[in-house]
């Protein structure tokens, strides 16, 4: 999404531990207007499959999840990091380590919203490592669900979990997929 490849190389930041900084328009302050663009291309890029249920993880996806769901008509569930008292009934649990916060959190869903029946498009705002998406895939195995998809706003290629879901024959879609960044230069791979 060349939009979106051009907001990068304006606004982002690199930071040391390979971290790309868009708090400006995604993870802090959110350009709604931008991110509905965002969400109209994840509409394009799955409208083959029949999908009747986001899902995201706390908190970043969240609002990205939320605008996308809009052009699917479909309810959005975000996975929890931590246990809360609202959360009643059978769960299921995951390990997922987090890439910014460097620790390892517990992932909780509630097992009511998510069935064997659900056909689901996983969302969230980067991909590294790919620890946060196989978090959400193993709840999604564990449910019996469908994985219809997993569109990312942006992947670092130079990480390794991209390619290990893509391995998998897991049907991925990165908005932007950056090649290589340092602190004066980012470049990107071509995209559909
Ligand atoms: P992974 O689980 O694939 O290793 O990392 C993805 C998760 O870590 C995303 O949910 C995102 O919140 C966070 N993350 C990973 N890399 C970056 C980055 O370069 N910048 C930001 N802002 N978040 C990142």
């Amino acid at each position: 999404m060349k939009a979106l490849e051009e907001k990068i190389l304006k606004e982002g930041q690199v930071r040391p531990g390979n971290v790309l900084k868009v708090d400006g328009f995604l993870n802090h302050q959110m350009d709604i207007k931008f991110i509905n663009e965002i969400g109209k291309e994840f509409k394009r890029l799955f409208a083959d499959r029949q999908i009747n249920k986001i899902l995201t993880i706390e908190a970043s996806g969240i609002g990205i999840a939320c605008i996308t769901a809009q052009y699917f008509d479909v309810p959005v569930v975000f996975a929890k990091k931590s246990q809360s008292i609202n959360l009643d009934g059978s769960l299921y649990t995951t390990k997922v380590k987090s890439y910014t916060h460097n620790r390892t959190y517990d992932v909780i869903m509630a097992k009511k919203f998510l069935t064997r029946d659900d056909h689901v498009l996983v969302i969230d705002d980067f991909l590294a490592n790919g620890c946060a998406v196989n978090g959400l895939i193993e709840i999604i195995k564990e449910a019996g669900a469908t994985l219809e998809g997993v569109g990312i706003v942006i992947e670092k290629g130079f990480q390794p979990g991209g390619q290990k879901l893509r391995e998998q024959g897991i049907n991925l879609k990165s908005l932007a997929i950056v090649e290589s960044m340092t602190e004066d230069s980012l470049t990107f791979r071509a995209n559909e």
